[in-house]
């Protein structure tokens, strides 16, 4: 007799996950996925498509995407000597990555609370996933914890978010070299969130034989366009070049980049905006005594609510209109956690203003059930 039923073939470790879910915005405010608010000046977005009206869609896209390479090396100073891989988004160097380096007997290594997909494609291609709990009170990495683990697990892959995201903290520097000098394997420094950030490992590639840095530009205002890059010795990224497929990067995506970097300074413009903005959205959620709220050099700001119960406030949001991402349910350490990606003034005071209005002891009095 044959057994056809998917249970009998699907991996368990995929039976017991379940998918990446998006909720729909409909109409509401979006500030949930990090994404840039802004649009373009209407002339650009005019050149932009008159260049997609002679983009032929017949022919396949150039495989190495060189053209791109070129540009995105001068925009995001990728050392000379290094070499540039691009993915599907920065998620699909993950994904390669992880291929490339599979095995049972093999794992990849990050601080937890950290990005999600680091222990997804774990498990997609069967490896093991060792997360790391980082300090409890700052989100700072716990040295002790990480030494003890990359001696045990001896990890084929550590990944460092530098932000971090969900808490929006640069690590120390100091603690991230220490890191990469005790890995035995490969260390990708995440720098998805580097448009925000006031350091970098971009200029520090070749100091380290196993040091690479992963950027995207989907935080910067290009999300749609599904592109990242990975920066880093050849010796590594030729072997990952293989694992790749031919034309991962689409005509359309490789043509719009360009442009769009051509006018970088745009999107420098917004994320700047943005940085401000974060200032200020900052100093007005410290100023409610139930929020605690960490500092953060990326385009979210994470809050602790102190007072009362996360999952309320963020209904009371979402009738509001206001679609934040709700980390509460998290076990441990996001504890009644919630991810705020900033979004425009406009937006952004819409959020404050529920904030500011919001009767915490209300939802404490809710908890105790009286
Ligand atoms: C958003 C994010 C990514 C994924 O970026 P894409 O290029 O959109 O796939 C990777 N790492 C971190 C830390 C992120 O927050």
């Amino acid at each position: 007799m044959k057994n056809t039923d998917p249970k009998n073939w699907i991996r368990p470790e995929i039976l017991n996950i379940s998918a990446y879910h998006v909720p729909d915005p409909g109409n509401m405010i979006k500030l949930d996925a990090m994404e840039n608010p802004y649009t373009w000046p209407d002339e650009m977005v005019q050149e932009w498509q008159a260049l997609l009206k002679d983009t032929a869609l017949n022919r396949y896209p150039d495989p190495a995407s060189q053209s791109l390479k070129n540009k995105i090396r001068i925009a995001f100073s990728v050392p000379d000597e290094m070499g540039i891989l691009l993915g599907n988004g920065s998620d699909e160097i993950i994904q390669i990555i992880a291929m490339a380096v599979s095995g049972t007997d093999r794992c990849i290594l990050a601080p937890d609370p950290g990005f999600v997909m680091y222990n997804m494609i774990a498990k997609f291609v069967g490896m093991n996933y060792i997360g790391v709990p980082l300090d409890a009170d700052d989100f700072s990495l716990d040295m002790d914890a990480m030494r003890a683990a990359i001696k045990q697990h001896q990890p084929a892959v550590v990944f460092l978010a530098y932000p971090n995201n969900p808490t929006g903290n640069l690590f120390d520097a100091q603690q991230v070299q220490e890191i990469i000098q005790l890995s035995p394997g490969l260390v990708v420094i995440d720098e998805a969130y580097a448009a925000f950030a006031d350091d970098s490992f971009m200029n520090r590639l070749g100091e380290f034989p196993n040091l690479v840095v992963m950027r995207t530009v989907s935080k910067m205002g290009l999300a749609g366009l599904r592109l990242g890059y990975l920066a880093g010795p050849a010796s590594w990224l030729n072997e990952f070049d293989k694992v790749r497929l031919p034309y991962n990067i689409n005509v359309l995506t490789q043509v719009s980049a360009e442009f769009a970097l051509k006018y970088k300074s745009v999107l420098d413009q917004q994320t700047d905006n943005l940085c401000q903005q974060r200032a200020r959205v900052f100093d007005r959620l410290s100023a409610l005594p139930a929020l605690q709220v960490f500092p953060s050099q990326a385009n979210f700001i994470l809050v602790r609510v102190r007072q009362g119960d996360a999952n309320s406030l963020f209904e009371k949001l979402k009738e509001a209109g206001i679609l934040i991402k709700n980390l509460a349910r998290s076990e441990g350490i996001l504890n009644n956690c919630l991810r705020l990606t900033i979004g425009r003034q406009e937006e952004n005071d819409a959020l404050l203003e529920v904030l500011e209005q919001y009767d915490f002891s209300e939802i404490q009095a809710g908890i105790n059930g009286s």
